[in-house]
């Protein structure tokens, strides 16, 4: 949790000028606000280390993902192509607009793959909703190829990708709409919150609109502008945007960081053990480095590894196969649209049957796969000792085999 590792004075001060004036809400209130726009403010700092030309801030990741879909017009009975490794808020998004989630494989990047995408596009159709995993990156230089050639809407979730690019382009900006989390779990927090982005101003004002019941926010008496579409309330509340803000303008400083000791670990690892790969990131300049994702040789030795680490009392790592709730076979009640209302989805011909999937792909990498958090507040004895740590624990599980 690196932006809760950087929690001081800055936050508390960005809060208290809130505090002092009353005003909570982001819009209107000119009077007594004494010039304090902390959402405002909060959206042009993310503009700022995105280079996106709008930003909204939101009252959650999921929020920011579900308002990206809307914007970019998908809807009822549109096939999306989504990806069996991310936070389940991705695939309840896609449910909640009406749409149909299409399971297609990913990669060694912990993303999509073109290859997966390609594989699982139908007549159907209309999107891919990409996700930025473990704070690296899809393979936008083949994936966006496939895009074109299909001509389908690219939609982003970089809900742990914020601060990451791909060869100078931000997550979140490569296709028509994108969304950061603030959760208390990402590189920055707000407590929650969440930011959408574009580069198109008419996606934008539909994500303005629909996340606020359709107030235009035109002019000033907000409610009485003109209402273009329906909406909903997904607003941020400016004491999260204050602290969200605080919070954002250490990202570059922790990127800086967290890359710097990710490259400690991993060479260090692979100095010594160099059966043991790591995920690929194809521009480590661009790497937000909030994990150190290792690939295991097999499965069954990263559950070996699992064991391992417990056993010598090594926390700070996460094996999403089996204990985390990111991977698809953890998610039954997906697969049978367990919901407590009639949804779209249980009204649509799915082109794909949810509890027979075939992903073998997916299934091989994310069993192999043991991410460690990478924190920015280590010491270099701490990092040193990790290194040691982890590398003891590799060779007793990699010697136990060839045995
Ligand atoms: C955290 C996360 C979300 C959800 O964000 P919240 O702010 O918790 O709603 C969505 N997608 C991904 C990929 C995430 O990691």
């Amino acid at each position: 949790m690196p932006g809760t590792e950087k929690f001081g004075k800055d936050e508390l001060n960005e809060v208290m000028s809130v505090m002092e004036t009353g005003i909570l809400f982001r819009y209107n209130h000119e009077a007594q606000r004494n010039n304090i726009w902390k959402a405002k403010d909060f959206e042009n700092e993310v503009k700022k280390i995105t280079g996106a030309k709008y930003a909204l801030a939101v009252s959650s990741g999921s929020t920011a993902i579900l308002a990206a879909l809307v914007a970019s017009g998908i809807g009822y009975g549109d096939e999306v192509i989504v990806p069996p490794f991310t936070y389940i808020a991705t695939i309840e998004a896609v449910l909640l607009v009406g749409a149909i989630p299409v399971f297609a494989e990913i990669d060694e990047t912990l993303c999509l793959s073109a290859e997966g995408i390609e594989k699982a596009i139908t007549h159907r159709t209309k999107a891919v909703c990409l996700v930025h995993m473990c704070g690296g990156m899809a393979n936008m230089g083949t994936i966006l190829p496939v895009l074109q050639k299909h001509n389908l809407v690219l939609v982003e979730d970089a809900g742990q990708a914020f601060g990451a690019s791909y060869k100078g382009t931000h997550t979140g900006l490569f296709g028509k709409a994108g969304s950061y989390s603030f959760d208390f779990f990402k590189i920055a927090t707000a407590g929650e919150g969440g930011v959408f982005v574009t580069n198109d101003e008419h996606t934008y004002k539909m994500a303005e609109y629909f996340c606020d019941h359709g107030h235009t926010h035109e002019g000033n008496n907000r409610g009485m502008e003109a209402h273009p579409i329906v909406g909903f309330n997904f607003r941020i509340s400016e004491l999260h945007a204050a602290v969200g803000l605080a919070q954002t303008r250490r990202v570059p400083e922790i990127k800086q960081t967290n890359q710097k000791n990710k490259t400690f670990l991993q060479t260090k690892i692979q100095s010594e053990v160099p059966e043991i790969q790591f995920s690929t990131v194809l521009d480590p300049q661009g790497d937000s480095a909030t994990f150190m994702n290792m690939l295991m040789p097999s499965t069954e030795l990263a559950k070996n590894m699992v064991q391992e680490l417990n056993n010598a009392g090594i926390g700070g790592f996460n094996y999403w196969f089996t204990n985390m709730y990111h991977f698809i076979n953890q998610w039954e009640h997906v697969k049978q649209l367990k919901f407590p209302n009639k949804m779209a989805i249980h009204y649509q011909n799915i082109p794909q049957d949810y509890n027979a999937l075939q992903l073998p792909k997916s299934q091989e990498v994310i069993g192999r796969l043991i991410s460690f958090g990478i924190r920015c507040t280590w010491t270099e004895e701490e990092l040193d000792q990790l290194a040691k740590n982890i590398i003891a624990c590799t060779k007793k599980v990699l010697s136990k085999t060839t045995v």
